[in-house]
């Protein structure tokens, strides 16, 4: 059987496989996107806020506009999509097997893979809350794109578990709708949404932010009819006599999204168990040679201009790989978690392919206020440190390490945060 092949194959048509197939393009390579959904965009497509692109194109766009331009510069540098397209595997060997009601089951040949399957939302089921299954209860997203999309009203007295970002956005779309927000409920002691869609979202609509509180009981039969709310202790263990009772006919649902490595695993990629995706080096390329990782599926982005540069890194390595071969040998720095720090995204560095500097991203796992951010080596010297004024669990951070210093650290590096 004659497989068709490009030199770089892009699996999943959102953000961030936008911007690597572009970037692939422009690097000189044949570039095909293959796309589940009926159109290109990704999640973008559902968010019809604005927000989007401040940093990228220093303007203000929604979700869809800010697709839009990289769907246009998709089609401007003429490069191949399949939408409506399911990726069911993909090989070592860089072989991709997917299926669509026009080709049926096919296998395509790829010289170098960028996967950017984006991710998905935690369920109930994830979380566990007791009580009945009435219908009322969504996750943000599903709710989001009822709403966006399909033009559905899911309810009219909402209480939303979680404060990630979707949480917050849901909020104010729910009350710019008509509806009536009652609650929003976090069970940490901080939000995991941007401090901006707090006040954009919360604040500005007078909706409660109930901190250290969870659902604890949903009510209802065929529909919901209520919920409780209970505060919890400091190991998230409800407080017997703090009950809230809310009259809702919604829950909505934002209580963290799963990168979707169900690809990347049957792949052979190794996982970095700290973001749940794959374990990246400097230029995105995963633990198999020839296959990229960027976006979501790599770990959780809080705004969508940083999935584009990453992303954009990882088009452009992967049609290097492509046409010119396997990236430069040389030694590695690993990159480790220190005090406060959850993950970091490269998880690995080879220093022979570092032009000038690598950008390193990562989170905290708690709220710090001014504090100072220091990269450490194996003996414990310095070997960079910046300043910031606050850092939280829901804003991604990144720092620039310079090639100069990194090859005067000894083995590997640490990235910590030390509070003033
Ligand atoms: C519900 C929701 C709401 C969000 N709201 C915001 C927001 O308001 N602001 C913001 O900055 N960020 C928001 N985000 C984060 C947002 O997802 C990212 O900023 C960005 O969309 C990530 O880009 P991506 O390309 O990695 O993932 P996605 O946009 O999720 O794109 C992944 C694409 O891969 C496709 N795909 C997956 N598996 C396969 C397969 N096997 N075969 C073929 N195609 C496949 C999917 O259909 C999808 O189109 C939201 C995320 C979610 C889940």
């Amino acid at each position: 059987m004659t497989r068709e092949s490009y030199d770089v194959i892009v699996i999943g048509g959102g953000p961030a496989g936008l911007a690597a197939a572009e970037a692939a393009a422009q690097g000189g390579a044949s570039v095909l996107i293959l796309e589940r959904d009926a159109v290109l965009g990704g999640i973008l497509n559902q968010c019809i806020h604005n927000g989007f692109g401040l940093h990228y194109f220093k303007e203000e766009l929604t979700g869809p506009e800010y697709a839009g331009r990289f769907i246009a510069r998709v089609r401007e540098q003429g490069i191949a999509v399949k939408t409506d397209t399911m990726v069911l595997a993909v090989t070592p060997e860089k072989r991709v097997c997917a299926v669509n009601t026009k080709d049926g089951y096919f296998e395509l040949d790829a010289k170098a893979i960028v996967l950017c399957m984006g991710c998905r939302e935690r369920t109930r089921g994830a979380i566990s809350i007791p009580g009945r299954r009435p219908s009322g209860v969504f996750t943000a997203g599903a709710a989001q794109r009822y709403l966006n999309i399909e033009g559905y009203m899911v309810g009219r007295r909402v209480v939303i578990l979680g404060s990630g970002d979707i949480g917050l956005i849901m909020a104010r779309r729910m009350t710019l709708e008509g509806a009536k927000v009652l609650a929003c409920v976090e069970v940490m002691p901080y939000s995991g949404g941007l401090t901006r869609n707090i006040v954009q979202c919360l604040r500005d609509f007078d909706i409660p932010l109930y901190l250290s509180h969870t659902v604890t009981q949903i009510e209802g039969e065929s529909r919901l009819t209520g919920v409780v709310v209970q505060e919890v202790d400091g190991n998230r263990a409800p407080i017997p006599g703090t009950d809230m009772h809310f009259d809702c006919d919604t829950l909505l649902l934002s209580v963290g999204l799963i990168p979707e490595n169900e690809l990347s695993r049957g792949a052979g990629v190794e996982m970095d168990r700290r973001h749940s995706g794959p374990m990246a080096y400097e230029n995105m390329e995963t633990s198999v040679p020839g296959i990229f990782a960027a976006g979501n599926v790599v770990h959780v982005h809080d705004l969508v201009d940083f999935v584009t540069g990453e992303s954009q890194r990882a088009g452009a390595a992967a049609a290097k790989y492509a046409l010119g071969g396997p990236a430069a040998e040389g030694r590695t720095v690993e990159v480790k978690n220190g005090e406060a720090v959850s993950y970091t995204v490269p998880g690995k560095i080879r220093l022979a392919n570092v032009e000038k500097a690598v950008e390193v991203f990562f989170r905290v796992n708690r709220v710090c206020g001014p504090s100072t951010v220091r990269v450490t080596d194996a003996g414990g010297a310095q070997v960079a440190s910046f300043k910031r004024e606050r850092l939280a669990p829901g804003e991604m951070e990144r720092v620039a390490l310079p090639k100069v210093l990194l090859e005067k650290a000894e083995g590997a590096i640490t990235v910590s945060v030390e509070e003033a």
